[in-house]
């Protein structure tokens, strides 16, 4: 959970009870703890009240699932389906996620806020089996959390019916983008009522984003706010060269050397999780992977061993770790370094979620050169890299490797994943305001900016 000093440069102008909430809200939220609102939740809770359509810039972290749930179970509760009879519960808001990690939290976020109010939601996603969801359905719930693939399957069934949808809210539309999804995206966009309101949360806007927003929202209004826990701030990052096949030895060594208790780490691939986690395992190492070919009551599982540390080390893919909520995380290792550079941000970012400090650290065999580069150049500074002793690589490339060219941030992409996507199409840097948030970018013009976000 961020601390409160997150969140102190708006609480002189905000409070949570000026911001339009009713009773019944305000007491779940400080039955959370939750004393400030964050600058998303400051900013979006008035917007989504007003019954506009908002577009938010904002990334995981920044308590933006309370900034749009909080006013979405307002708007529900005032309007009331309580008394109708549950048959005639129909889904009033629909909340799409890109993972199912993400799905579960944003539904837990619905029940815990909601919980003085006599509205009922539901999470549905595949890789679980389909008819206690179709039950649920329809036994009837006022608040739907999906993932769209599971969504598209209920309705092609007929156990599920969008057409009372009042409010729909994609979250993370760009890992949504990176996962395929658009398409999908636009199918369930055509089941839905025209007349809703529309929220969309996205951590980046590339041109695609851009494209569907403008294609179904209207009028709404851009919340941006600055990026917590910047890696340049919170999170202590080093790397460390290696030769390839040390890799595993030296991460071993680090945690015991170390004694590192909780550390997540970060593989390329699901079959390199595996073999990572046995290989730990193997050497005393308290260790699980978790990724995509997982069923879900596995990874639900194996997450809460991590989360109780019984385990040391989660060994994840870049897919599977986004969307969990783990708190205090001091320890990531990025076992292989990502493609793209981006997702070094998101996966160090991990580490500075509670707002506490945490390490980053990189294992950095000559091939991963190249990307170690780019990461510098999309964070603007370069990474301290620290020879462990004993694991002094034997390649002379890691002298040769060449240098970040300049300091300043510009495109950080090796190359283009997604075939419309070869830019990493971000909004111009916005500029900062004295409450901390920052001034909304223009997210529809056709100026593209390259300052990382
Ligand atoms: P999110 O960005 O929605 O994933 O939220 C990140 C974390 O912030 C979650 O653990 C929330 O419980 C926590 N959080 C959300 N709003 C607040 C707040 N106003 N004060 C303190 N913590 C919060």
């Amino acid at each position: 959970m961020p601390s409160q000093a997150d969140f102190q440069e708006i609480s002189i102008s905000k409070t949570f009870s000026n911001l339009g909430l009713s009773a019944e809200l305000l007491r779940a939220v400080s039955e959370q703890g939750y004393t400030v609102p964050t600058p998303i939740q400051a900013q979006a809770i008035p917007v989504v009240l007003a019954r506009r359509d908002l577009l938010g810039a904002a990334q995981t972290g920044t308590g933006k699932t309370a900034g749009f749930t909080l006013p979405l179970l307002q708007l529900l509760a005032s309007k009331g389906s309580a008394s109708v009879s549950p048959a005639r519960h129909p889904v009033r808001a629909l909340i799409l996620t890109p993972t199912r990690e993400l799905a579960a939290q944003v539904r837990e976020s619905a029940r815990a806020y909601g919980k003085h109010l006599p509205l009922r939601s539901t999470v549905i996603f595949g890789g679980v089996n389909f008819n206690p969801q179709a039950a649920e359905l329809r036994r009837g719930v006022d608040i739907l959390v999906a993932t769209p693939g599971r969504l598209l399957d209920h309705v092609q069934q007929k156990t599920l019916d969008l057409s009372h949808v009042e409010i729909l809210i994609l979250d993370e539309a760009d890992r949504m983008l990176d996962m395929g999804f658009i398409p999908d995206i636009r199918r369930i966009l055509a089941l839905l009522p025209r007349e809703r309101q529309n929220l969309l949360f996205s951590a980046t806007f590339p041109e695609e984003i851009r494209k569907l927003a403008s294609s179904f929202m209207r009028d709404p209004v851009t919340v941006e706010v600055a990026r917590r826990n910047t890696p340049a701030e919170l999170v202590a990052q080093v790397s460390h060269p290696v030769d390839h096949g040390r890799k595993r030895e030296l991460l071993a060594h680090l945690v015991k050397s170390n004694d590192w208790s909780q550390v997540l780490v970060f593989t390329r691939t699901k079959h390199g999780a595996n073999r990572l986690a046995q290989q730990l395992e193997r050497e005393g190492i308290e260790s699980d992977a978790i990724h995509g070919n997982k069923s879900q009551p596995a990874r639900t599982r194996t997450l809460k061993r991590f989360k109780e540390n019984e385990l040391r080390v989660l060994v994840a893919t870049d897919i599977a770790a986004r969307g969990l909520d783990i708190e205090f995380l001091p320890h990531v290792v990025n076992f292989d370094l990502p493609h793209v550079a981006e997702d070094y941000v998101h996966r160090i970012g991990r580490t500075g979620r509670a707002g506490a400090s945490g390490e980053a650290v990189s294992l950095v065999s000559a091939e991963d050169r190249p990307l170690m580069a780019a990461i510098e150049r999309l964070m603007g500074r370069e990474v301290e890299s620290r020879v462990v002793p004993g694991f002094e690589p034997d390649h002379s490339v890691h002298r040769l490797a060449p240098k970040p060219q300049s300091q300043r941030p510009h495109s950080s992409r090796p190359a283009p994943r997604h075939p419309q996507r070869a830019q990493p199409g971000r909004s111009p840097a916005p500029s900062r305001r004295r409450d901390g948030t920052k001034q909304a970018p223009a997210l529809f013009s056709a100026r593209r900016g390259d300052a990382p976000r």
